[in-house]
């Protein structure tokens, strides 16, 4: 089967082994240096094919030094360009001598005012899905695995880490170098460079970050050696060694990236009241689902990521107990039935199982997978009952255990495996309306929330005339202030808006999910008191999910639309070129 986001061709020829040697200039923006390339030819072939884009090659040898005849076949968007490199069947190993583009699409290079310390340069990538290719020639697709090792060769002072085993010290000539044992696929190479400190967390598990930055961090991630420990309870041993999280700067354009050893993470989770670690909980749990068994294609993508979310609510549930962990239920079926409005109920886009035939997988793979996937896996829990899925589970995950699955073999085991040895399972769960069908099947889980429905009493006393300051709010977690400011009625006056910022400070909430609720009524509403919070938000971060709502809802006005064109003018340097290329579709801007 071939990935259609890749120009590689691992059925023939497939890459076993990586050996990068890089160079990281700041001044240039550019990595430089080497890729060796281990190889196993399965069919005798003549012609590795690699994915690049953006790179220039400058020479390629085999083995013991020969140089070989290589060419890089035509531009295609958002693909790359093919490199061909003629090898002989007997082969055993390729280097590649290159360089990355100044723009090269993984790599953000930021520079020392765009830091938390602002003296120094920083440096993360962010490979997910097919953006491994701009930094490094390799077969970039999910359904290839590779062991690697790295040399990295940074300004004196930085420490580098990669998703690898990693050090905790800064070298004193800065150069590092790294191994990772086990096979990943492409798109969780990671590298990060910067003035980065480290807390251990635990017996396994720790935290990096700016070093003015660290304290906090790790006070706010205390909880994550707890989630580990409950995670290998439900799902088997953590098979990577030691789990790490890097709090990158503020432009990081996701709340999370599951590289291995070491997740990525927004700064946006330091609430400074641990509420938003669910997100650790989230990446953690991907060390099983998606880095462990990963998805086939970019097609697949809610094995990784429905499959994590379900896994994600199970460690919450564990930690803080049911009644957090089915608020988190709640949230997310409202971000279900959210994302199914947005596509249209009968989209294509909104079967489990995506076609993204002549698309970009970082535009099209959307939060439905997540949503969508964590319901059916709850679903068929509740009727299989959770002994036996959860016995299934970790069975799935220790016979497939680096290897990648596609939806078809999944649905095919989840049949045979479990749902054939529950009579009546199959016509309950109807796999086919949920892998292959459009929307939320009516058979789709409740969730109860005890603690929402006092929410939605308080939103009603609202409505009807209760002061703000009078409303019973206390002890609300973060979770039910969200549940309150998405259930505001349409109806809301400015008066009332200033009522409730008056009340309860929203305006100024350091809690970036509450900030972010509030920011939407408030352009709703067109309540003017906000702008100032919106524009700082929107200059402070770059994470996608609170960027691309809020200047959609922005665009829906014509003052808004212009409103946002001049945020933006001022914020796009500051993004990373994923949050960039969606920001640029909602307000049409051409750079
Ligand atoms: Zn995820």
């Amino acid at each position: 089967m071939r990935d259609i986001h890749s120009f590689a061709r691992p059925d023939e020829i497939v890459v076993k082994h990586l050996a990068l040697d890089l160079q990281v200039d700041f001044d240039a923006h550019r990595l430089s240096g080497s890729a060796t390339l281990q190889i196993e030819n399965r069919s005798g072939g003549r012609e590795l094919v690699l994915d690049t884009n953006g790179l220039s090659v400058s020479r390629v040898t085999l083995d013991s030094g020969a140089a070989a005849t290589f060419a890089l076949g035509e531009e295609q968007r958002y693909l790359g360009r093919p490199l061909a490199i003629a090898v002989e069947p007997q082969t055993r190993s390729v280097t590649i001598h290159y360089a990355s583009s100044p723009d090269a699409a993984a790599v953000q290079w930021l520079a020392p005012e765009q830091t938390a310390g602002g003296r120094q340069p920083f440096l993360f990538t962010q490979s997910q899905a097919i953006l491994a290719r701009t930094w490094v020639p390799c077969q970039d697709s999910p359904g290839v695995r590779m062991t690697y090792e790295a040399t990295i060769r940074v300004p004196r002072g930085l420490l580098a880490v990669m998703s690898a085993e990693n050090p905790t010290e800064t070298s004193t000539d800065g150069v590092y170098h790294f191994r990772m044992p086990q096979p990943i696929p492409s798109y969780l190479l990671a590298l990060a460079v910067g003035d980065l400190g480290f807390r251990s967390l635990g017996r396994n598990s720790g935290v990096y970050a700016e070093k003015p930055v660290v304290e906090k961090a790790a006070w706010e991630l205390a909880d994550t050696q707890r989630m580990i420990d409950a995670a290998e309870e439900l799902y088997g041993p953590y098979r990577w060694g030691q789990y790490d999280i890097l709090v990158l700067p503020p432009s990081f354009p996701f709340g999370g990236m599951e590289n291995p050893r070491l997740t990525f993470a927004t700064p946006t989770i330091l609430a400074g009241d641990r509420s938003l670690v669910s997100l650790v909980a989230h990446e953690l749990a991907h060390s099983w689902s998606g880095n462990l068994v990963t998805n086939a294609t970019w097609n697949d993508f809610w094995l990784n990521e429905g499959f994590t979310v379900y896994f994600e609510r199970r460690i919450m549930e564990a930690v803080f107990g049911r009644p957090y962990s089915e608020m988190l239920a709640r949230l997310g079926m409202q971000d279900l039935e959210h994302s199914v409005e947005e596509l249209g109920p009968e989209s294509r886009d909104t079967h489990l199982l995506l076609d993204l035939t002549g698309r970009d997988p970082d535009e099209a793979a959307n939060k439905l997978a997540y949503e969508k996937g964590y319901f059916l896996l709850r679903l068929i829990e509740e009727t299989v009952g959770r002994a036996a899925f959860d016995a299934f589970l970790r069975d799935y995950f220790d016979r497939h255990a680096f290897q990648s699955m596609t939806t078809e073999e999944l649905v095919a085991e989840m049949r045979g495996r479990l749902l054939s040895k529950h009579a009546g399972a199959e016509d309950r769960v109807r796999l086919d309306a949920w892998v292959h069908g459009p929307g939320i099947p009516s058979n789709v889980p409740r969730v109860k929330s005890d603690a929402f429905e006092k929410v939605e009493e308080q939103v009603k006393a609202f409505e009807r005339g209760t002061a703000a300051s009078r409303l019973q709010t206390t002890g609300w977690s973060t979770h039910e202030w969200i549940h309150f400011l998405r259930g505001l009625p349409k109806s809301l006056t400015v008066g009332q808006m200033r009522q409730l910022d008056d009340a309860f400070h929203f305006s100024a909430s350091g809690n970036s999910e509450i900030l972010h609720e509030w920011l939407m009524q408030s352009i709703q509403h067109e309540y003017e008191p906000a702008y100032d919070a919106l524009e700082q938000f929107l200059l402070a971060q770059g994470r996608r999910k609170f960027l691309k709502p809020l200047y959609e809802k922005l665009a829906e006005s014509e003052a808004g639309r212009s409103r946002a064109s001049g945020i933006y003018a001022k914020a796009r340097p500051t993004y990373h070129s994923v949050s960039r290329g969606t920001i640029d579709n909602i307000l049409k801007w051409t750079p």
